[in-house]
Order: structure tokens, then sequence, then C-alpha cells
């Protein structure tokens, strides 16, 4: 199950479960739209993935089971993507 991480490891912006602005990888690194087009450029910068739209979990399933709460921040990450 999708973790729906909390917000943009790059800019820190809050990204709530119902946003279409996140992003994330096969691994859930997660990001906005926003990073992922002007600093990743699809790819991300922890395990050089695909990043795609998270999608958005209905409200009724968010109720059983809610969204983490567990803030993720790699700002240094973010200007580093891998190129090998
Ligand atoms: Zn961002
Ligand atoms: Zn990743």
């Amino acid at each position: 199950m999708l973790q729906l991480r909390p917000n943009c490891e790059c800019c820190d912006r809050d990204l709530p479960p119902e946003s279409r602005d996140a992003m994330i990888c096969t691994f859930e690194c997660t990001f906005c739209a926003r990073c992922v087009e002007e600093r990743l450029h699809g790819v991300c910068p922890n395990c050089a993935g695909e990043l795609v739209r998270r999608p958005v979990r209905p409200a009724a399933a968010l109720a059983r089971h809610p969204a983490s709460t567990t803030r993720i921040l790699k700002p240094e990450g973010c200007e580093h993507v891998a190129t090998s």
C-alpha cells in the first residue's frame, strides 16, 4: 500500500493525499510536479527511477488507511540527479 507521504523531498511543499501534483517513484520517493519538471526532469534523484503521478486515494479508503505523516526532506539530493 502506498504511504502517501505528506511533502516534497526537494522543496518541502505540502502534498496532501488528494493532491494531483504529487509524483512518486517505485520506492515512493515523493516530489511535487514542479520539482519533477524543473529540477529532476522526471527522474528520481535517489534511485534514478521513473517518477509518475501518485494516484489519489478516495476519501473512504483514506479513512481506513490514513496517509503517512512522516516528512522526508533531502534538498541536497535534488541538485544532483544520478547520471550513470
Ligand atoms: Zn517540490
Ligand atoms: Zn526513488
